[in-house]
Parts: C-alpha cells; structure tokens; sequence
C-alpha cells in the first residue's frame, strides 16, 4: 500500500484539551471540533474527549448529524446557528445548542415551538467585523430572547479578532465592550479561542471555546510555557520511495526550481498536493527522514515531493519520513514550522489533508 498515512495520536489531543481546562480552572471548555476535527476526523475525536468534555462546537448542522450518528450524546453548539429555518426541528430533535447572529435566526426561533427550550448563543459583534449583533442592538436582543419560551440557558459570545498577537490593544478594546455589556444584561460569557484560552485570562468565561490548541497547533505570536507542552495530533508520515543521485548544477522538479549546489543525494517521497501538503512549501520546508531534519528541494507534485538527502546517510528506500508532526524515535516537527514555509497557518494545513490520505487512530490509553 501507499505509505503515506495521517497518524492521530487520541492521547495528544486529550493532553492538549486537558492543558485547555488548565489555563482556565474556572470556565467550562466546548471542544471545537469542526471542518471534521480540522481534518482529524470528527467522530473519533470527539469519542476520545467525550469523558472530559461537556460539550462540542461545530460550524453546521451537518456537522452535529455526524456526531450524533457516530453516538455522541454530548451537546453541541451550531456555532454560526442554522442557515435556515427548517432546520429547527433537526435542533429539537437532536437537542443541539443554537448561536443566534442575525434577527432573521431570532424570529425562525421564536416562531418555533419546540419539545424542550433550546440553549442559545446570542453572538456579539465586539469588533471582528464578521458576524454577530451590534453592541448597540444587542440588549434589545437579548430581551427578546431571555425570557422566551423557546430558549433556555441565554449565552452571550462574541469572537476576538487578534488574541494571537502580543499586541494586545484591540483585544482589550474588544474585551472592555463585551464585559460592559455582559454587565448591564447580567450575561454569562463565551469568548475565548485558543489564543485568548492561553494567552488571556480576562477573556474567560463560563465558557471558552478552544480549537487549534486541541490539535497541538501554537497559534500564539510567541510561545508561552503552556503552549510548549502541547503535543501534536497529527503525524503525517511518508516513506521514501526513490532515490538518485545528482551531479551539481542538475535541477529539480517541475520548472527545475532547486538545483545541485554540490553533488546531491535527493529522495522521493509518497505526499503531494493532491493529498493536501501544500503546493506553496518552499525549497528548504523542513522535512524528517528517520527523524532527522532535512529539507524540500524543488517544487512540490501531485503525488510525490522531493527532499534533499545528502546529509543523511541513512536514508534509504522505505525510511520514514514526516511531513509535520512526531517520528518514531521522538523528534518532531511542529506543523506551525511547516506553516510558515508554506505562507499559511496550521488550520489551513491540518484541514486540508485529503480523504484520500488514510487516518489511522491510535486509541486514548483509558
Ligand atoms: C473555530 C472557532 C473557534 C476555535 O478557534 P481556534 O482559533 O481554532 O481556537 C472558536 N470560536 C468560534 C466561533 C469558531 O468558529
């Protein structure tokens, strides 16, 4: 078979979620699970969190369907609500947590009438612009729905456009409009990602809503002694499948990018864009054969990439190779480094491998 294959280790990630609930002993934290767990697959992840877990975010409802049919009973919150009306029933039946956005959200619910009352979500826009109520409107939102039949518990959450950055001046811009107006409604609050789970302390609420960090991805701008113990999720492993020797001045690949400085040993590996490494990945991305760091030379292919291995003697046909993540004898590559090389984040990466690169689960030791 292929070799190339998207190890997950399910103990990493219940690490990583139990560092979350560390940096914030007082919130309850959602597990943000969506676009298929950024790409570790939705189900088995949220079965590996189910114990520690109270309850999972997802961007749609066809999302929360996958769930529940791979049997999870937890809550879970739509984080952008429905996108239609008629999918409230599917919400009462499936006893899913709504965010409400836009007035039209609010009157398909309150021209609903449900089994039980839905929990709802009531997004804030405090700043990134995207989606959410303006301050100003939002209290009388909240009226609206705090005493309705439809609704049970009332959240108020909103999203923070910058809390990667050290820079923290629009953040506390952001922070001092929501804690006003949680204020004045007496409004439990959901606000914090990731970065505002690990770098911001203000901005926990009742509840945060960490992502990225539950897949051992560092979004902050610099590392803080938390985010040095996440571990990775994800090992996307490959192995060597060619080798050949080059005379220096011989080019590369398509477009003969790279080219020998020196008489040059170059592998070819099982991994292109057609399994969602990406394309952008510079000569010189980090790459490890039998955990030793080397790197790409010449553009990235459909189904192969190549990597210069002069320096490693041992690489041979069958080495293994790591694209992000950890190798066997314990170095790692972290897929943030690989995300720099490429211009991207690690959101971008970990969500974009491809069906066809096979998941293997290495299940949570409890
Ligand atoms: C994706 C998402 C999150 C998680 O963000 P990370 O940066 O991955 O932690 C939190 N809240 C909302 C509304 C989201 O859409």
């Amino acid at each position: 078979m292929r070799p190339l294959v998207a190890h997950i280790d399910l103990d990493a990630l219940r690490h990583n979620y139990q560092l979350a609930c560390q940096c914030a002993p007082q919130s309850r934290s959602l597990a943000v699970i969506k676009a298929n767990a950024y790409g570790h697959g939705a189900v088995a992840c949220a079965q590996a969190l189910e114990s520690l877990a109270p309850a999972f975010g997802v961007a749609c409802i066809e999302e929360a369907l996958a769930l529940r049919e791979g049997g999870i009973t937890k809550p879970i919150v739509l984080l952008e609500g429905i996108f239609s009306a008629d999918e409230l029933p599917l919400v009462d039946r499936h006893q899913l947590w709504v965010a409400v956005h836009s007035a039209w959200q609010v009157d398909a619910l309150l021209a609903f009438s449900p089994q039980q009352p839905i929990p709802v979500w009531l997004k804030v826009d405090s700043g990134m612009h995207r989606l959410g109520f303006d301050v100003k409107e939002a209290p009388a939102v909240w009226q609206r729905l705090v005493n309705a039949p439809q609704v049970a518990a009332l959240h108020l959450m909103s999203h923070f456009a910058t809390a990667d950055a050290s820079d923290g001046r629009y953040f506390t811009q952001q922070m001092q409009v929501l804690q006003a107006l949680a204020k004045t409604l007496d409004a439990p609050l959901c606000l914090a990602n990731s970065p505002a789970t690990l770098a911001w302390p203000d901005a926990h609420g009742d509840w945060n809503r960490p992502g990225v960090m539950l897949y051992g991805s560092d979004p902050l701008e610099v590392a803080n002694d938390t985010t040095r113990q996440l571990r990775p999720v994800m090992s996307l492993r490959s192995e060597i499948i060619a080798l050949r020797e080059l005379s220096e001045g011989e080019p590369v690949g398509y477009g003969g990018r790279w080219r020998a400085k020196r008489r040059s040993r170059i592998a070819v590996i099982a991994a292109g864009y057609g399994d969602g490494y990406d394309r952008h990945a510079v000569d010189g991305t980090p790459v490890l054969v039998n955990g030793q760091r080397c790197a790409i030379a010449g553009k990235v292919s459909m189904d192969m990439l190549t990597v210069d291995v002069t320096d490693i003697q041992s690489a041979a046909i069958g080495s293994e190779v790591v694209l992000w993540g950890a190798a066997s004898n314990g170095a790692v590559l972290p897929v943030d480094e690989v995300a720099r090389y490429c211009d991207t984040i690690s959101y971008t990466l970990l969500t974009g491998v491809l069906p066809r690169v096979p998941r293997h689960y290495q299940a949570p030791t409890v």
